[in-house]
């Protein structure tokens, strides 16, 4: 089985996370949690960018010493993915030593083959986005197309990466691999703005400006910011806690999947591709540019202040909560809306009405006619092959979904799974059962009933990662027991004894 190595983008750390940073590292430690309980060896990449002028600024503006500014930051970050369940393998920094090292190492080398050159750039720069334009694209109003914000005239000698003529080869890698870069309309824009219409050659360093990595060739210069981010993912091993533990996992073997915002295709879906050729690096299977999140109508940004606090949000509504509402209405092809009334519908609906109410109800049924023992099933009856087999049509139809990053349509199959159960339920009234004494019916369906709970949540569990802790107690099992082939033979939970607690999950009234 083939490990698997998962990256979020390393975080800008010009301010706090906030909801879209939220959405992609979910996916990223969603991914991870999902193969590994199908049995891949999976590591989490994550980190933070700290370097550039738009960080020294904010620094400035908040009246903060850089090196202070960032670290608190840091600390933002690694705080909220603590809140948020993200069990990441490494939080790689762009400021640790090691991470330097190799941003010039790979950077001299490439000067040495001549892949990177000395040049005189004469175009506008974002330094909020820290990106180069070409005048094409910023003439008109001298303005960001990405941000908005107003563009800066630079005349600089710097450093180039040839790009230009890398063209058919990038060309090639997405002909081998049609789905290098998804959704497929950010590869088109990908193609239709840039590798078919304005590729030129990478400027990857800007004048000095104190906060940053040195061109180790000529001093007055610091490596752009983007070269130096791209190689955290391949610098990250080697900041795992203990060095006994420093494993390459960017190699052939492995499946590696990117997750990043779509604002930063260009950066991932053509200079990353074109570096790990320059370095003799293989290239990721995968990059899934995801869409925005929209609030209120509009992208969510500092400057519109209107960006939404995530720790607020866990802290009122609990963690599972928001991993739940981004994977099942933010998609990866079409992003989607955040509103607090939204987040709470999900909550209330889907998490109390359904799949709260089915366990509740369940465990009380098996309490009140079983005496809280799950009974033994009968593998041959009837209603045994019934809900087997729709529970292996409903896994098939979901993981489907999931392996080709539809998150949001698998959690719908598994919603649409509980309510088939809440349906055999009253169509088989075990009340009716209880009261005819017809045990054999019961205890069979009861057990079944049970099986349909332990199914759901393992599949939700990737998901619901506290809640996951919270139905294996009160079904009297314990998680790290649980794995493919006991979802799949109904004996595991008999004579299982289970255990009425707190709700799995708390309605909320506003
Ligand atoms: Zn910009």
């Amino acid at each position: 089985m083939k490990n698997i190595y998962i990256s979020t983008p390393v975080y800008y750390v010009n301010g706090k996370p906030h909801i879209g940073h939220a959405y992609t590292t979910v996916i990223a430690d969603f991914l991870k949690r999902y193969f590994e309980q199908r049995g891949h060896r999976c590591f989490l990449l994550t980190g933070t960018d700290e370097h550039g002028k738009k960080i020294l600024r904010s620094s400035q503006e908040n009246k903060q010493d850089v090196v202070d500014f960032v670290e608190d930051n840091v600390t933002n970050f690694k705080k909220l993915w603590d809140m948020l369940n993200i069990d990441y393998s490494v939080f790689t920094r762009t400021t640790n030593q090691k991470h330097e090292d190799l941003v010039k190492e790979v950077f001299s080398s490439l000067y040495k083959t001549k892949e990177i050159y000395e040049g005189n750039y004469e175009g506008f720069y974002c330094v909020k986005c820290e990106d180069f334009f070409t005048k094409k694209f910023s003439t008109d109003n001298q303005k960001c197309i990405n941000c908005n914000g107003t563009l800066q005239f630079l005349n600089e000698e710097v450093f180039f990466l040839k790009v230009t003529n890398k063209r058919e080869w990038i060309i090639n890698l997405y002909k081998k691999n049609p789905r290098f870069l998804i959704p497929e309309k950010i590869k088109n824009e990908l193609f239709n703005n840039f590798i078919d219409n304005d590729l030129s050659d990478l400027c990857v360093s800007r004048k000095k400006n104190g906060w940053g990595i040195e061109t180790p060739i000529s001093s007055g210069q610091e490596i752009y910011v983007w070269f130096d981010a791209l190689l955290s993912y391949l610098s990250g091993f080697k900041q795992l806690k203990s060095e006994s533990q420093e494993i390459d996992f960017w190699n052939d073997e492995n499946i590696k999947i990117q997750i990043i915002g779509k604002e930063i295709s260009r950066f991932h879906g053509l200079y990353w591709p074109i570096l790990l050729d320059l370095l003799n690096k293989p290239q990721p299977n995968v990059i899934l540019a995801h869409d925005w999140i929209l609030f209120q109508g509009e992208k969510m940004s500092k400057s519109r202040g209107n960006i939404i606090d995530p720790n607020l949000l866990i802290n009122k509504y609990g963690s599972d909560a928001l991993r739940f509402f981004l994977l099942k209405e933010i998609t990866i092809s079409k992003g989607g809306k955040y509103s607090e009334e939204l987040l709470v519908d999900c909550i209330n609906n889907n998490l109390v009405n359904e799949f709260g109410n089915l366990f509740s109800r369940t465990i009380q049924m098996i309490i009140k006619y079983a005496n809280g023992i799950i009974p033994e099933s009968d593998l041959k009856s009837e209603n045994t092959m019934h809900i087997k087999k729709i529970i292996m049509e409903n896994k098939i139809k979901v993981e489907n979904f999931w392996k080709d990053y539809f998150f949001s349509k698998g959690i719908n199959e598994l919603l649409a799974f509980i309510r088939d159960i809440n349906k055999i339920i009253e169509d088989q009234k075990p009340w009716t059962l209880f009261k005819t004494n017809n045990k054999t019916k019961l205890n069979n369906l009861l057990n079944l009933l049970a099986n349909c709970l332990l199914y759901i949540g393992w599949m939700f569990s990737p998901v619901l990662v506290d809640s996951w802790e919270k139905i294996c107690e009160q079904l009297g099992i314990l998680n790290e027991n649980i794995d493919n082939a006991r979802i799949e033979n109904f004996g595991f939970l008999s004579n299982k004894k289970v255990k009425r607690t707190s709700h799995l999950f708390e309605r909320i009234n506003n």
